[in-house]
């Protein structure tokens, strides 16, 4: 049998979300590859060999998928909410730069439910007009750059989806973050924290900027901050589709 590489999207943690297509992909692979946790989440069976490895080997973990594939085994790389957006996807085209050999192979890239997406929902609809998503983590940029993109995005009013918020590693970055939006956006600003979003450990809070503490997030929080025009309605948080 032919080999292939799919890689796929796991959403953002309950089953439910986990589309049809990428089901069907698992369930017809010899081999799972992924960071830990999300490896995790796939049920064991015969003929399926699982493959976790840590998280800082993406490429590693890209070549080695794609030399299986090469090899002739159906493997499905996992990542969790969608493999575009943060994730395993881009590592799998960074692994084929170099590899002509492996760019003939059938690859695809199958999505899923990311993050964001999952705690919009949750809130409401805070994501309801123009917005963008930034990476708070500086494992593959400067923070300096990550400051420039959060000031522009703020000054240009877009509504912002934030992965990777806070880390042990950098407690005081998302401080910075704050502060820098508490400045640019004033203090009634609504934000968003949520937490494990469709586990059993969800928290979903809305807060204005005057009152989000650092502590408010973690690695397993996406933060959503509104726009000028994103306010409360009920127990919703929503920006109108218009801006006029
Ligand atoms: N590819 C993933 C993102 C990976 S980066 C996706 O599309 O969702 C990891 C970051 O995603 C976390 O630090 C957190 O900010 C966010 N995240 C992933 N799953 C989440 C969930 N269930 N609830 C809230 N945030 C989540």
């Amino acid at each position: 049998m032919n080999g292939w590489l799919c890689i796929a999207g796991l959403g953002p943690g309950d089953a439910a979300l986990v589309t049809p297509e990428v089901t069907a992909a698992i369930d017809a692979a010899t081999d799972v590859v992924g960071y830990i946790p999300y490896v995790a989440r796939i049920t064991p069976r015969a003929g399926l060999t699982l493959h976790p490895s840590d998280n800082r080997v993406e490429l590693d973990r890209a070549a080695a998928a794609l030399a299986m594939a090469a090899e002739g085994r159906q493997v499905v790389v996992v990542s969790s909410g969608d493999p575009g957006v943060f994730a395993m996807a881009s590592a799998v085209f960074e692994a084929l730069e170099n590899r002509p050999e492996w760019q003939q192979l059938d690859i695809r890239v199958l999505p899923g439910i990311t993050a964001m997406l999952a705690a919009a929902a949750r809130a409401g609809a805070p994501l309801g007009h123009d917005f963008c998503t930034i990476n708070l983590s500086d494992n593959l940029k400067p923070a300096s750059l990550i400051e420039a993109r959060v000031r522009a995005a703020a000054e240009a009013d877009f509504a912002m989806a934030f992965y990777n918020p806070r880390s042990a590693s950098r407690p005081d970055t998302f401080g910075r973050i704050l502060a820098l939006l508490r400045g640019i956006c004033g203090p009634d600003r609504l934000i968003t924290f949520a937490r494990a979003v469709s586990t059993p450990d969800e928290q979903i809070r809305t807060v204005t900027l005057a009152e989000a503490t650092p502590e408010m997030a973690d690695m397993r929080t996406v933060v959503l901050v509104g726009n000028a025009a994103t306010r409360r309605v009920g127990r919703f948080v929503y920006t109108p589709r218009s801006a006029v």
